[in-house]
């Protein structure tokens, strides 16, 4: 008899055979600058640690306090007995960082995409997404069942005809983008999109994963970036990136954010993230209140790293950010690079991104910049860059 489960070792074939096999690596140190991956020290160009907060000493001290007080798990979905204080003071916290009346915090960014969508659109709705919002998103949308009409990336007047042509067929309508696009490190036109929504008087929600605690004031994110605090209507934010930690936020008016808490089925389905996390995210926040010099730093290194790179005859795409892809085009060739790069004196650990997470033609190595980079490192970064660059034909 044949294996029941013969059908994924041939799965598996096709994708080693087309280059889509991802492997995992395993990593062996905190997440710094610096970090042990496959038993190799090498320079980190891959984590979402924007402002080093991974393994900050705040947050460490008040993730130990917490668990030394309120024990490992809450053992409970937060609508029964999960809802620590802590929880409603981080949620507290949030909402007046970002200036707004009410926020929910969730397992992750993630969740707070399932959890939103779904709890203010369904059958006989409608959802404008823009063409590369994230799996968490689409996801999101699906499991609402409204209908999704998709908008050309970045487009308002696309966004317009597409509103334009849906909306009187429907009940109610929303209008969903990502706020930093994390593959091309681009930003949503939110000021333009805002406006198509009051406009048709569709509810507006944008997820703000790789803003926040990286753009606008102080880290306060992509709403703020474009100064239209108050007039989105939803804000999709992610505890796991800048903040360093763990977690999803959904932030925007109490009514709209009470509503949720009574419909959301991560909330009401899926236990409550524990209190050290929650408590590490509040020493996250308390720095961020504190002062600017994180995300000063961080931008700081992201212009030092991209003029180094575009001087030394690299194409870093069409970054507005501190994600900066680094454009090869081809994906065998982006896939022998980052090798090089890891296996490099030092080592480089940057990943290669091709189809089909970007389209054919556009593949690139993604390099992820930090305030825990020191000016040496990005200086040695430049160098093992450059190095293979040549080795390889891509720079002069
Ligand atoms: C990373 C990301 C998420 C997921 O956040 P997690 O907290 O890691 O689950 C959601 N949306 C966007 C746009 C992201 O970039």
């Amino acid at each position: 008899m044949p294996d029941k489960f013969d059908w994924i070792a041939e799965e598996m074939n096709a994708l080693q055979e087309q280059g889509f096999r991802s492997s995992i690596r395993t990593i062996g140190s905190a997440c710094g600058a610096w970090m042990t991956v496959d038993d190799k020290e090498v320079l980190n160009f891959c984590t979402n640690n924007y402002l080093g907060l991974a393994n900050r000493p705040e947050l460490k001290k008040a993730a130990k306090e917490a668990i030394d007080f309120w024990g490992v798990g809450p053992a409970a979905v937060r609508s029964i007995a999960g809802t620590l204080e802590l929880h409603r003071e981080l949620e507290r916290r949030l909402a007046a960082f970002k200036g707004v009346e009410d926020a929910l915090y969730l397992q992750s960014g993630f969740c707070a995409n399932q959890a939103a969508i779904p709890s203010l659109v369904g059958k006989g709705d409608v959802v404008f997404t823009d063409r590369l919002n994230h799996a968490s998103i689409i996801d999101g949308c699906r499991l609402s069942s409204a209908k999704v009409a998709v908008y050309e990336h970045c487009d308002p007047q696309d966004c317009e005809r597409v509103i334009k042509e849906n909306l009187g067929g429907y009940r109610r309508a929303m209008l969903i983008t990502d706020g930093v696009f994390s593959m091309d490190g681009d930003l949503a036109p939110l000021d333009r999109l805002q406006q198509l929504c009051e406009r048709y008087g569709i509810v507006s929600m944008v997820d703000d994963a790789h803003g926040e605690g990286v753009l606008g004031r102080g880290g306060r994110g992509i709403v703020d970036h474009f100064r239209l605090s108050g007039s989105f209507d939803l804000e999709i934010g992610t505890l796991s990136k800048a903040f360093g930690v763990m977690g999803g936020v959904i932030a925007g008016r109490s009514a709209v954010i009470d509503w949720i808490r009574q419909k959301a089925r991560p909330f009401l389905f899926s236990s409550a993230v524990t209190a050290a996390d929650t408590a590490a995210c509040l020493a996250a926040v308390d720095l961020l209140e504190a002062g600017t010099e994180l995300v000063e730093k961080l931008w700081e290194n992201t212009r030092y790293f991209k003029e180094g790179m575009q001087r030394a005859g690299f194409d870093t795409g069409a970054s507005v950010t501190p994600i900066t892809p680094v454009m090869l085009g081809d994906a065998s060739l982006c896939q022998r690079f980052s090798r090089r790069l890891f296996d490099s004196q030092p080592g480089v650990f940057a990943m290669p991104i091709g189809f089909p997470t970007v389209p054919q033609g556009k593949a690139r190595i993604r390099v992820m910049i930090s305030a825990a980079h020191a000016r040496e490192d990005l200086d040695l970064g430049l160098e093992v860059f450059a190095r293979v660059g040549r080795e390889l034909g891509v720079i002069g």
